[in-house]
């Protein structure tokens, strides 16, 4: 049972910036046997204090920032094996009364073409996203008056609704929109949306009102409470984030951990998801093609994978901000679901005229079609199998239900089956022929080397019944 705090008491942020300033002087030039002794609690897959987070950040000795990669891959092999969870996101509109000074879909940018999708349209994208195999979408909205809880929630039954003999139907809609109040939460949670996704972009106060200039969203007390918000309306799977280049980018991951550390303390469940979007070139955006805290590449991996350690049973999402190789990296770090094939701009899957890089909200670091992204992950020396498996959400295995399944290595014993059936029928129905060769040998190595005796024969059996035309079959 979940365990909610009363909405009066909200106002007051919980995070304590002196205390993570003080902790982050702490945790200044580590001794290396801190690290290590840090390194093998993480290794129990007990997660880490932010603190500890702020420990390894904060090493810069290379061996050991060596041990802090390979510890990160051996919790990310033991708990989500080689299954990596495919999405699309899906822009609804770019219309936006707020003035973001990141954010190309600023109220301010007057050069950019607005632009809401009707039903219809919608339609026709999601047409297009079923048509390449998709079957979980990701919908990102600006905020606007317009957009109220109602309004949200019949784009995401106008989603749901596109059905085909031939292409499927989308099984999981997710939603990145600004956030609401408990009652417009339980609109969203009544039309069956997945996780609702909100990112607080800095944690840092002060960075927080110079970039957020106009709006609702420089409220910074409202949007911290939107998860609690989202779990009370009884949506159990809630994501969050923080946008990586704003401010410290050690504060911002302490920022999280202490954000998920409440959620979990008032709500009984921490969130399902992180992401951790790096600023990408936005149009119009001086901030966004010159952010003040840009991390290299190497401390960008090392923020994946110390998130990794710190919540071993959160996902953590990779978008197509990143680029192709560096992505194969932070794949091998921790991240546990990735985007692929995406457009930002709303009507740009299904409208060539809006599939330019010009008009997008950010610019795309990986511009590789669905089919390409997934040869490389199952031809790759360590390969993946992609999965768009939806069985948890669809069987009310989620939040707190889901956490507890999590550690007991369910994980294994369900998602890996049930990655590898909607694998299979991404290669019956929507992949190239080459893709379709070498998925299959990858399903039959797998099947080959799984080690339960039963589940491997049900596997067999099910795959079996998916080459004669059944679909949408899981365990
Ligand atoms: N309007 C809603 C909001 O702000 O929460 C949801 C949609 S907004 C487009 C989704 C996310 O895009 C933001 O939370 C922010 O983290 C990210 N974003 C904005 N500008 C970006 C940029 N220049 N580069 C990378 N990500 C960006
Ligand atoms: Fe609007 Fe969201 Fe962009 Fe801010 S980040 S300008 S709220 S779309």
């Amino acid at each position: 049972m979940n365990k909610i705090i009363s909405s009066g008491t909200r106002q007051k942020t919980f995070i304590n910036e002196d205390l993570i300033w003080s902790e982050m002087e702490k945790a200044t030039d580590p001794a290396p046997s801190l690290v290590q002794e840090i390194l093998l609690k993480a290794r129990e897959r007990q997660g880490l204090t932010p603190f500890e987070a702020a420990v390894l950040l904060k090493n810069t000795d290379k061996e050991l920032d060596n041990e802090i990669f390979n510890t990160a891959m051996y919790i990310k092999k033991k708990i989500y094996g080689n299954r990596l969870v495919l999405f699309a996101p899906l822009y609804i509109s770019n219309e936006c009364v707020n003035q973001c000074a990141y954010c190309g879909f600023n109220a301010k940018n007057e050069d950019l073409d607005r632009r809401t999708l009707s039903s219809d349209e919608i339609r026709k994208e999601v047409e297009v996203l079923e048509d390449l195999g998709h079957k979980r979408l990701l919908l990102v909205y600006g905020e606007h008056p317009k957009y109220n809880a109602e309004w949200i929630a019949q784009t995401v039954r106008d989603v749901y609704a596109v059905t085909s003999e031939k292409s499927g139907e989308i099984r999981r809609v997710n939603i990145n929109c600004a956030p609401l109040d408990v009652a417009g939460f339980k609109t969203l949670h009544d039309v069956g949306i997945g996780t609702y996704q909100c990112f607080h972009e800095t944690y840092h106060q002060e960075t927080y009102n110079k970039v957020h200039l106009a709006g609702k969203k420089t409220d910074y007390a409202y949007r911290l409470y939107a998860m609690h918000r989202a779990q009370e309306a009884g949506i159990d799977d809630v994501g969050m984030g923080a946008l990586f280049g704003l401010f410290d980018p050690i504060f911002e991951v302490m920022g999280l951990l202490y954000h998920a550390q409440q959620l979990e303390k008032d709500c009984g469940v921490g969130p399902h998801t992180i992401s951790f979007p790096r600023i990408e070139p936005a149009q119009n955006s001086e901030l966004a093609f010159n952010p003040p805290y840009l991390s290299s590449d190497h401390n960008f991996k090392k923020i994946v994978a110390v998130l990794r350690l710190a919540v071993p049973y959160t996902g953590l999402i990779l978008t197509t901000r990143e680029n192709a190789e560096f992505r194969k990296e932070l794949l091998e770090v921790g991240v546990s679901q990735i985007s692929a094939g995406s457009r930002t701009y709303p009507g740009a899957y299904s409208d060539p005229e809006f599939d330019r890089p010009d008009v997008q909200q950010f610019c795309v670091g990986d511009s590789r079609s669905l089919d390409e992204v997934i040869h490389s992950l199952i031809t790759a020396e360590k390969s993946y199998v992609p999965s768009w498996c939806t069985a948890c959400y669809r069987l009310g295995r989620t939040g707190e239900h889901f956490m507890e399944l999590a550690k007991t290595g369910f994980i294994q014993k369900f998602c890996l089956p049930n990655g590898l059936l909607t694998f299979k029928e991404y290669l019956e129905d929507y992949a190239s022929e080459e893709t379709k060769k070498a998925g299959n040998e990858l399903i039959r190595k797998e099947i080959a080397g799984y080690p339960d005796a039963d589940r491997k024969n049900l596997l067999t059996e099910r795959m079996t019944r998916m080459e004669a035309g059944e679909r949408d079959l899981y365990l």
